[in-house]
């Protein structure tokens, strides 16, 4: 057995809640699941109503 690097390559991507979960593989079928945290996008969260 050769040991090598793997070369990831993304199969598919899922967005969860929980961020987005990437599924990889090297072409030797070794496979892989990754998940990378969500970007945090400035939820535009309401400015709280102020009442006049
Ligand atoms: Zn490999």
């Amino acid at each position: 057995m050769t040991e090598h690097e793997h070369r990831w390559t993304t199969d598919s991507t899922h967005t969860t809640s929980e961020g987005v979960v990437i599924y990889q593989r090297c072409r030797c079928g070794e496979h892989r699941v990754a998940l990378a945290a969500p970007t945090l996008q400035a939820r535009a969260a309401a400015p709280a109503g102020r009442g006049r």
